[in-house]
């Protein structure tokens, strides 16, 4: 079976990471997908976020990036994948969560939402805190992944 991990990955997390290497272990493929989210500005085009976090998932045989143009189950369609992965934080993602696995189910019943949950040491992470802290010059070692700490740095100090 083959899985998609949809997100923003504004820029990929230490978080993001450990629910891509999981998913890894769980399925055949995981295709991670980066959402072109026209609403939302991204600090990182799509296709530099798509460079930093193909020098995270290296290390897995099974991972591979693309850039997701239009309707999330329509990305997962073409690329053969009939599971969507997404991680809960806390309780604050869950509604959304919710929201979003069912508007998925009604656009397409054969595409299943699965939930992994975060590890208690990541369910405070998401790419915006990552970034204020980097803004302002903290350490973001335990933030992001390592290989790309550099080049995000450089990016929001
Ligand atoms: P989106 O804009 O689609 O929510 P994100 O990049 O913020 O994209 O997150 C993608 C998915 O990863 C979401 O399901 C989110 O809840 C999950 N996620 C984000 N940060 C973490 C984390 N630290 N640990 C586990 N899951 C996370």
């Amino acid at each position: 079976m083959k899985a998609m991990y949809p997100g923003s990955f504004d820029p990929i997390t230490i978080g993001h990471l450990d629910i891509i290497e999981r998913a890894s272990k769980l399925y055949d493929e995981v295709v991670v997908a980066i959402n072109e989210n026209v609403a939302k500005k991204a600090t990182f085009s799509a296709s530099e976020r798509k460079v930093l976090i193909e020098k995270c998932v290296a290390k897995f045989k099974n991972v591979r990036v693309v850039i997701g143009k239009g309707l999330t189950v329509d990305v997962a369609k073409k690329e053969g994948c009939g599971v969507l992965v997404r991680g809960i934080r806390a309780i604050a993602d869950y509604e959304y969560e919710l929201a979003l696995a069912t508007t998925n189910m009604k656009l397409e019943k054969d595409i299943e939402t699965v939930f992994l949950v975060a590890k208690p040491e990541f369910s405070f992470l998401s790419s915006s805190i990552a970034k204020e802290v980097a803004h302002y010059g903290g350490d973001i070692k335990a933030l992001i992944p390592e290989m790309i700490i550099d080049e995000v740095k450089k990016r929001l100090s």
